[in-house]
């Protein structure tokens, strides 16, 4: 099963992704996560990819398309593959299309996350992400000063360089004009299923989880 994860930059897909991975065994894979993994290696694809990111720009999609077929790694171990952040403009889905049908595969479903342009820039401005498991948190008023951890794994939590007022805007900018085509896309081929993302963490796992399975019922 190949599954998308589509909402705007604060919408909750990397939470979310990591739990549907995990319940229904999908190799969970994140491309703004492999993008700062490659800018912490400090080469120089890793500054390039700075650049872009500190922009709030999408990175060029030769690099993206290239980067995250390679991590497609069809392995058999998975029940599939959940994509959290990719395609992000039609090009990018064209491509991946293209990709799967060479090996016989398609995606199933994309779940698009909905939730409204001032609480995604709350959560924006308050986000810290862990530095060991990446898992995304919120800052906490009364600890405020204080190294925050990680309630997952005590890590140290840090703010995201691209998490700032100026940035966010432009990552919402660049999601409303590249990002919202793609959810037509999907939506034309029937296959987006819509979720409201506003609410407790846990309640939007079960959500999704019902929605996709209910999906599957339907077809059968
Ligand atoms: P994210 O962690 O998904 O919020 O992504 C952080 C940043 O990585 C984005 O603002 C882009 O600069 C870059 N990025 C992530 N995914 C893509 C993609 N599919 N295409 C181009 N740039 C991306």
């Amino acid at each position: 099963m190949y599954i998308i994860i589509l909402g705007a930059p604060g919408a909750g897909k990397g939470t979310q992704a990591e739990n549907i991975a995990r319940q229904m065994k999908l190799e969970h894979i994140a491309s703004g996560d492999l993008f700062r993994q490659t800018v912490e290696r400090g080469n120089e694809l890793g500054g390039r990819l700075k650049e872009c990111m500190k922009k709030g720009m999408l990175i060029p999609d030769e690099i993206t398309i290239k980067m995250i077929l390679k991590r497609l790694t069809f392995d058999n171990n998975n029940n599939g593959a959940l994509l959290d952040g990719f395609p992000r403009n039609l090009k990018q889905a064209k491509a991946l299309d293209k990709a799967l049908k060479e090996k016989d595969k398609v995606i199933d479903k994309a779940l698009f996350i909905r939730v409204s342009e001032e609480e995604l820039t709350r959560r924006l401005i308050s986000r810290r992400v862990c530095r060991q498991c990446q898992m995304p948190d919120q800052a906490s008023t009364e600890i405020m000063g204080e190294q925050e951890k990680c309630k997952h794994c005590g890590g140290d939590l840090y703010r995201r360089a691209d998490d700032n007022l100026k940035t966010i805007k432009q990552r919402l900018r660049v999601y409303f004009s590249e990002t919202l085509p793609v959810i037509e896309y999907y939506k034309r081929q029937g296959k987006l299923v819509e979720v409201n993302g506003e609410g407790s963490i846990e309640i939007i796992t079960t959500k999704i989880l019902n929605s996709l399975q209910k999906r599957e019922f339907v077809e059968k």
